[in-house]
């Protein structure tokens, strides 16, 4: 009997981190291999990887979905510390983050709600009054990370082939397709953004702009009238992003060029980019990518097919894949061990 291959469809950031934490668990008699459409060096609007900013916000809640967002979000900020420290080359940098909200939501006046998402991060401080700009209600700081995203993809991809992952540039046209992709194919770990017609998907589109202007912090501006700005500087000399627009169910795959005026105009207004730009903006392109996002949040579990086959899900990160990347790919592991898809090990 041939070696059976576990097939992961997608290189986005989920499926990446995911083959890495699977490859930790294979046996002897098990290899992996990667399919996917597109792959960090390249650029589709929607392959939403490379365009994410990308930093780390916490988003307090109390549903089934904020809560295990939450969870995974911490592993996440535990493991990019430990890699930043290890692998300085891998675009994850720890800078300070800022946020600065004119209309807070309910959860972000719950104090223990706050706490639930935000105690966790170094230096953790909320801002008085007299700390936040004017029109500004609640406002906080901490350390945070920042993402060169398509630095950090290339990063993940290179140690997945470091380590004998196989990969194959492929469309599947469905999701059984993949069982066809090696010889012995039991397991398919699907990974895919959207998740091959699931009807609970949906994308979210933003419009970002990337600048050449530096900037030293990463700073988050809630509007009054529900609007958010940021901006994100790209580790590694990659620019700064500014941001952003969350438009659910737009597929216009053009930049607007009143959008990109508007983001540019918050920012001279709000953020504090250095003088010898003359509050002129120089900008490197702009940025349209669909989030894959998903209702009640990813779908993180397996499905039984005939003949002892499983697909295990693992898709619809939405605004937060790089966010909770590491502690989606671990519970993904965690469901192929509970089938016995994998063997238990202790990590390498
Ligand atoms: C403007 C913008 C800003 C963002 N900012 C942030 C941020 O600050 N922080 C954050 O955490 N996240 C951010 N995100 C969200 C983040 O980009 C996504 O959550 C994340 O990239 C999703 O990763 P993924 O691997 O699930 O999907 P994707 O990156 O879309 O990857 C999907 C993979 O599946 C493959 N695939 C799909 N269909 C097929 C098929 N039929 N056959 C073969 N392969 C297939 C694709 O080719 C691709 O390789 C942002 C997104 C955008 C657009």
């Amino acid at each position: 009997m041939s070696k059976e291959t576990i097939v992961v469809i997608g290189a986005g950031v989920i499926g990446l981190s995911t083959a890495l934490c699977i490859q930790q668990h294979l046996t002897p008699t098990q290899s992996i291999l990667l399919v996917a459409r597109d792959f960090p060096s390249e650029t589709s609007v929607n392959y939403a990887s490379p365009w994410a900013g990308a930093h780390y916000r916490p988003v307090p809640g109390s549903s089934p979905q904020a809560l295990r967002e939450a969870d995974q979000a911490q592993r996440t900020y535990e493991f990019l510390k430990r890699t930043a420290a290890a692998e300085p080359g891998t675009g994850i940098k720890f800078i300070e983050g800022v946020e600065h909200l004119e209309a807070p939501p309910p959860e972000y006046l719950d104090q223990q709600s706050v706490r639930n998402v935000y105690s966790h991060l170094d230096k953790f401080q909320i801002l008085g009054k007299e700390e936040v700009p004017a029109g500004v209600v609640w406002g906080v700081k901490y350390g945070t990370y920042v993402i060169n995203s398509p630095v950090y993809c290339a990063h993940l991809l290179r140690k997945f082939v470091l380590n004998g992952g196989e990969t194959r540039q492929y469309t599947l046209a469905n999701l059984k397709e993949a069982f066809s992709m090696a010889g012995n194919v039991k397991t398919v770990v699907n990974c895919s953004g959207s998740g091959f017609e699931d009807p609970k998907s949906f994308i979210i589109r933003g419009q970002t702009c990337l600048v050449r202007n530096p900037v030293t912090k990463t700073i988050t501006r809630q509007n009054t009238d529900g609007s958010w700005s940021f901006c994100i500087p790209r580790p590694l000399e990659g620019g700064t992003i500014i941001g952003g627009t969350k438009e659910p169910n737009n597929w216009d795959p053009n930049p607007s060029l009143e959008t990109r005026q508007r983001l540019l105009a918050n920012a001279t207004k709000w953020f504090p980019f250095t003088s010898e730009s003359g509050g002129q903006f120089d900008v490197i392109r702009d940025i349209v990518g669909r989030r894959p996002a998903r209702e009640g949040g990813l779908c993180i579990e397996a499905e039984q097919l005939a003949g002892d086959r499983y697909i295990v899900h693992g898709y619809g990160a939405g605004g937060r894949g790089f966010e909770l990347s590491r502690g989606v790919a671990e519970d993904v592991v965690a469901v192929m061990l509970e089938k016995r898809l994998l063997q238990a090990k202790a990590s390498l």
